[in-house]
């Protein structure tokens, strides 16, 4: 098949959260099983270049009263036009963040269309991702369709639902098939009005993550290399450079990580609360995490000035967006805490168990997908082959939080041994594309059909 996403966001060149990790994982896994990829993406000022090999001006053409230049370059093997309007639409700011994102992404979407229709590129499947590139799903069907691209398909993926809900709904009319992150999101958001009429089309595929972009093996980031069966060494040195690097005490403790975007979504009445606790049971927490509303920001801020004085060489808040880091953090930590109130797929876990952490979860959509409560959750992992991974809880509660980090901070401080098999054993389940990718060439193929 012949694959072009469009999309506004790719790791590791414009990556804000997780669709940036997906474009960029599933397209590999795709290309890997022998299909041709391509991505369009806007030609951001601020990509990060260094991750960009080959790079060279590809076309010019004029198009809605604008010169637009593409260029093109590859990406971690991935083929990648670029989209540069002359009109300075996309020279400022980086991905989001300007009060025009809507007609921004629009115009971007209709030049991607434009692009691959004057140039001759033949399509059989358009993906396109969330409410930024939804205009490519009812652009293409009332310009193009029936305009010399008849034989391509739109795929619709939905990463959060939160975001965009008029373009979302009106992507869902005209896509050929749909998908969200997983399929326990698929089920909580199938009462939405703008998924409930067009289930017949929609299906959930849980996100895997690109085992090479993530590799304790193999990773610059931390201090020494280990796959599952050194993975307490490897982690323990990872722990202590953690440690040292802000500021914490270099002693053995639990140490708890959290990664995360600081917005609601993410339960940061849970975090808060988790913090705590994990203080009062002599653990450690380093939290790595961005918000951008300002006033979460300043709230953390001053959470942080508290923490730091008080609990001095005990906690650590990275109030940043730092890929680096977070990757010793993945490596360092016993314990990824992911509270989140909604998610749809989240990669944070899936990602913590690759590097041997422990996810420590709420039970929602996609982390109810892919943790297993060690003592809850036995049969229903065993009914899919697997062995529970990690800790788990219900509700919104700080009682949930309590119920699950109490028995994950005993288990590190009784049960040792089996705390260091539990860690070996996450780290050898598949949490990578190889199934979900599959799912996906088999959707390309049924809405070809
Ligand atoms: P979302 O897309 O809702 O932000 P996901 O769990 O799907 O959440 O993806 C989050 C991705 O972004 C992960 O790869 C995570 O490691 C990364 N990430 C989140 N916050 C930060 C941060 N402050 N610094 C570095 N990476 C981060």
């Amino acid at each position: 098949l012949n694959i072009i996403h469009v999309a506004i966001e790719m790791a590791p060149i414009a990556k804000v959260g997780g669709l940036g990790d997906v474009v960029t994982s599933l397209s590999r896994a795709v290309q890997d099983l022998g299909h041709k990829v391509d991505i369009i993406l806007p030609k951001y000022d601020c990509l990060k270049f260094n991750h960009v090999n080959d790079f060279h001006h590809h076309v010019s053409f004029r198009w809605g009263g604008t010169e637009i230049k593409v260029w093109h370059g590859k990406v971690e093997g991935l083929s990648v036009y670029f989209v540069e309007p002359q009109n300075g639409m996309f020279d400022v700011g980086c991905v989001y963040g300007r009060n025009n994102d809507g007609d921004r992404f629009q115009f971007f979407c209709h030049a991607a269309l434009e692009f691959i229709f004057q140039n001759g590129l033949r399509p059989d499947i358009l993906h396109c991702h969330d409410w930024s590139s939804a205009p490519v799903a009812w652009l293409f069907k009332e310009h193009y369709k029936h305009n010399g691209l008849a034989s391509a398909r739109v795929i619709f993926t939905i990463h959060n639902l939160e975001y965009g809900i008029h373009q979302i709904g009106k992507a869902m009319i005209y896509t050929d098939k749909a998908t969200t992150v997983s399929y326990t999101y698929s089920k909580e958001v199938s009462q939405n009005p703008v998924i409930s009429a067009h289930l017949y089309k929609f299906h959930g595929i849980v996100n895997g993550i690109d085992p090479d972009l993530w590799d304790p093996y193999n990773d610059n980031f931390i201090p020494v290399s280990y796959t599952s069966e050194n993975v307490v060494v490897g982690k323990k040195a990872a722990k202590e450079a953690l440690q040292q690097r802000l500021g914490l005490n270099n002693s053995n403790h639990p140490l708890i990580g959290i990664i995360t975007r600081l917005t609601v979504q993410k339960g940061i009445h849970l975090i808060k609360h988790a913090i705590w606790r994990t203080l009062e049971c002599n653990g450690q927490v380093v939290l790595l995490g961005s918000a951008p509303d300002p006033r979460i920001q300043n709230d953390f801020i001053n959470l942080a000035n508290q923490l730091h004085s008080s609990h001095s060489g005990r906690v650590r808040l990275c109030l940043t967006y730092d890929e680096p880091l977070s990757h010793l953090i993945y490596a360092g930590a016993d314990f990824i805490l992911v509270p989140s109130l909604f998610e749809p797929c989240g990669l944070t876990q899936l990602v913590a168990m690759r590097y041997g952490s422990i996810p420590v979860v709420r039970k929602t959509g996609g982390l109810y997908d892919t943790v297993f409560d060690v003592d809850d959750d036995k049969e229903r992992a065993q009914s899919l082959g697997l062995e529970p991974n990690g800790f788990s809880f219900e509700g919104t509660s700080s009682s949930g939080v309590d119920y699950a980090l109490n028995r994950a901070i005993s288990a590190w401080y009784h049960s040792r041994e089996w705390f260091n098999l539990l860690c070996k054993r996450v780290m050898e389940q598949d949490w990578s594309w190889n199934r979900p990718a599959l799912d996906y060439i088999e959707l390309y193929y049924a809405a070809r059909k």
